[in-house]
């Protein structure tokens, strides 16, 4: 039962081969029996979720039907959940429950999800690795030595060790895209704006969107479409129509113009990486599409540019952590400095407080010109690239990302070894367009993703080419040994 994708989910409950209680229960005592392993939850929800399964059970024998209606899912542990904890995986949070529901998790439990629990996550979503939380590291299934990527880690951990089908996840830099690849699923970080941000408890507000993380585009599309729309609460949410992304899925790629920027290919990408992504793109050929060499000539200032941006956007959202209003407060403070200073001391980890540091530096008086104009210039350039680019093609190819997952503990001692490693994916944050990965093949045992990125709007074109990748390839229906 825990194999089924949510399309076959949908279909058996549709058929009325088993009822969402019943799969729930085989889900939650999977994740009880498994999860020791991977840490990939920091809570779970079994009252909630088996009284949200009755609930879908019961609409549909009163005739309701629906992709979602009764699909157990589960949230990372960023989008706020009325009465449960919602840590965002920091010692800060740890005692907060959140008063109300994030848009994305009040949509989607009005489509009938079953939420099984929340996925553990890099603090503040602050990481490649899932190593920053204060809930510990997560394992990623397919060699338990080895990161899940980050900072979705517990939401891939947990759909790639069949815990569950498909759960939410969040992309400020690449965190849907990179554990997708390094554990084998089936991620999208939809263009900036489709997704509703409220609720989300924010790491850099122009750069966050939320987005599914499952095993096919097919499972992706059906839960994009639970959670995409406007929404009035999100002043940078966009009113347009959000289309039937599981209609859209079947379309051909014949004469689909495929655009492989050449700087994709430089001396950091792992050899073994580059091969599985020609092959990918002479799969794709084989469909239809035509390959094109393009340049997006900027991306080689697009870590430096993200690296300012993004911690200057975290040092100002995580500024309400004070102690004062929710969150951690530290013990006997002296006084209010002194409450401010030990409670954000004793409450953020080492990487939070190293991007609030470098955040705060770069927005200073003496200071702002220097790096954060000049990084939001280059964010700039990094769009006009793609706009250029798009003239041209309908997606642009490349790896997810240069390396597979690493071994836990690799990268802690030197963070920017970790930041280069997002090469590939900031970049469609910098210009909030969307992106998908999708599994591409194995180096040494680990997953690799190949990412396709469209213009705006286009998650449906993403959507329709992963489908038809993925209807004439196998790579995503490999299963982790030992789950
Ligand atoms: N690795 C990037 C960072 O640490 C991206 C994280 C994310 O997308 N949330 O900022």
């Amino acid at each position: 039962m825990h194999q089924m994708t949510l399309a076959e989910i949908a279909r058996g409950l549709a058929d009325k081969k088993f009822s969402s209680e019943e799969l729930t229960k085989v889900l939650l005592a999977r994740i009880s029996q498994l999860d020791p392993q991977l840490n990939s939850f920091i809570s779970l929800t079994e009252e909630l979720a088996l009284e949200q399964a009755k609930a879908a059970d019961a609409r549909r024998a009163n005739g309701e039907s629906g992709a979602l209606l009764g699909a157990p899912i589960a949230h990372k542990d960023l989008f706020c959940t009325q009465g449960i904890r919602t840590s965002c995986g920091s010692k800060m949070l740890d005692n907060f429950k959140a008063p109300y529901d994030a848009t994305v998790v009040s949509k989607l439990a009005a489509a009938g999800t079953v939420t099984l629990g929340k996925t553990n996550m890099d603090e503040f979503a602050m990481g490649s690795a899932n190593e920053s939380s204060w809930y510990g590291a997560v394992k990623n299934p397919w060699n338990l030595e080895h990161v899940p990527g980050g900072s979705s880690g517990g939401s891939a951990a947990a759909v790639a060790a069949r815990l569950l089908p498909a759960a939410t996840a969040t992309d400020t830099g690449g965190s849907i895209r990179q554990p997708a690849a390094f554990t084998n699923l089936t991620g999208l970080k939809p263009t900036y704006g489709r997704v509703s941000r409220w609720g989300m408890i924010a790491y850099a507000s122009s750069l966050d969107q939320g987005g599914p993380l499952a095993r096919t585009a097919e499972d992706c599309a059906i839960l994009l479409q639970g959670m995409a729309g406007f929404d009035p609460n999100d002043s940078t949410s966009i009113d347009e129509p959000v289309p039937d992304y599981a209609a859209g899925l079947n379309g051909s790629l014949q004469g689909l113009r495929i655009g492989v920027p050449k700087e994709y290919f430089g001396a950091g990408l792992d050899p073994r990486i580059a091969d599985l992504i020609q092959n990918s793109i002479k799969e794709l050929q084989k469909l239809g599409a035509v390959i094109k060499e393009i340049s997006l000539p900027n991306m080689q200032h697009a870590i430096p540019a993200y690296y300012v941006i993004a911690p200057a956007e975290a040092s100002s959202n995580l500024s309400r952590f004070d102690g004062v209003r929710f969150g951690h407060r530290c013990e006997d403070p002296k006084n209010l400095e002194d409450l401010y200073k030990r409670s954000r001391g004793e409450g953020f980890g080492a990487e939070v407080q190293r991007r609030i540091m470098v955040g705060a530096y770069a927005l200073s008086a003496g200071y702002y010109d220097a790096y954060y104009l000049k990084a939001q210039k280059i964010r700039r350039l990094v769009k006009n690239d793609f706009m250029a680019a798009f003239n041209e093609v309908d997606i642009i190819l490349g790896p997810t990302t240069p390396n597979p997952a690493w071994k836990l503990g690799a990268k802690n001692s030197d963070p920017v070894a970790a930041y280069l490693e997002d090469v590939y994916t900031i970049t469609a944050n910098l210009a909030g367009l969307p992106g998908l990965s999708m599994p591409a093949g194995f180096v040494d045992g680990l997953p690799v993703g190949v990412q396709l990125l469209a213009p705006y709007f286009q998650e449906g074109r993403l959507l329709n080419v992963a489908h038809q990748y993925q209807l004439n390839t196998d790579w995503h229906t490999r299963t982790p040994t030992g789950f």
